[in-house]
């Protein structure tokens, strides 16, 4: 989507695919979905092939042209782990993700076999970087618990879990090799509700196992009515963040001119 966002657990977005397919309950009431169809067929909108799964090469440079540091949600619209994103795309984020090393990236996904293989083989250099940081949803017990050990069998140096929309009590989980938990209720309309048990459950298991907390919001139809307090306090919770100068401008324009190219058109 954009430089800013309105995620409350991130900087900025960024969004080198664009579209997506559901395939757990988690992906019920999408919100990506629901805001990309709304400009489907729109012309010359980014959305106006709607929700259709497509690559966005124009914007893989994107990150390089920002020179002050941010935490970037990548993918917001999409998952970069489904099965219609070819391999040497990924591999060309995870390149710019690497390049461009004085933001951190929060790479999220519930695709979470492919995130494990390509993290053990062709990604494992992007896994041991301290600046990236891959995620899996977590919804339910059925789906999103398998999850949290393909994440754990991927050798990333930081590893998170998005449990959002919570749809019911996980019990305990394994938080071993985990360095950060969010958690959330579904927002807007005909969202799923979370009780309360269900995240103190979570919260606590947390800070039993020292991993930092990050409470996102109850949800509820009226998302701001219902706030983001547990408890009476705010839980922002983050891991501990790496930081890494920003690259001159010459060597930034260069690089960016070389993702570029890796997508041009070619010559007549
Ligand atoms: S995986 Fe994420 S982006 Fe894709 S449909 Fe499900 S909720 Fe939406």
């Amino acid at each position: 989507m954009s430089q800013h966002s309105e995620i409350e657990w991130t900087d900025a977005t960024w969004n080198p695919v664009r579209g997506c397919t559901k395939i757990t309950p988690g992906c019920t009431h999408c919100y990506a979905e629901t805001f990309a169809e709304r400009f489907r067929g729109v012309p010359g909108h980014p959305y106006e092939q709607g929700f259709d799964l497509r690559l966005v090469p124009e914007k893989l440079a994107e990150p390089l042209r920002w020179k002050t540091p941010k935490m970037i949600f990548v993918n917001s619209m999409s998952d970069l782990f489904h099965q219609d994103v070819p391999d040497d795309y990924v591999l060309n984020v995870a390149r710019v993700m690497q390049t461009a090393n004085w933001h951190t990236y929060q790479v999220l996904s519930k695709r979470s076999e492919r995130l494990r293989d390509m993290l053990q083989t062709t990604l494992s250099a992007a896994a041991a970087e301290p600046h990236i940081w891959w995620g899996v949803s977590v919804e339910n017990r059925k789906h999103g618990l398998p999850r949290i050990d393909h994440l754990r069998a991927a050798p990333a140096r930081v590893r998170f879990l998005s449990i959002e929309p919570l749809l019911e009590d996980l019990g305990e989980i394994n938080l071993e090799g985990i360095h950060w938990v969010i958690v959330g209720g579904e927002s807007g309309a005909g969202a799923r509700p979370m009780q309360k048990e269900w995240v103190i459950s979570l919260r606590d298991q947390c800070e039993r196992a020292l991993v930092p907390f990050f409470f996102k919001q109850w949800g509820g139809v009226r998302k701001s009515a219902a706030g983001r307090e547990l408890d009476g306090k705010k839980h922002d919770q983050l891991p501990s963040r790496v930081s890494l100068p920003v690259m001159d401008n010459p060597r930034r324009q260069a690089a960016i001119a070389e993702i570029e190219a890796l997508y041009q058109p070619a010559a007549p």
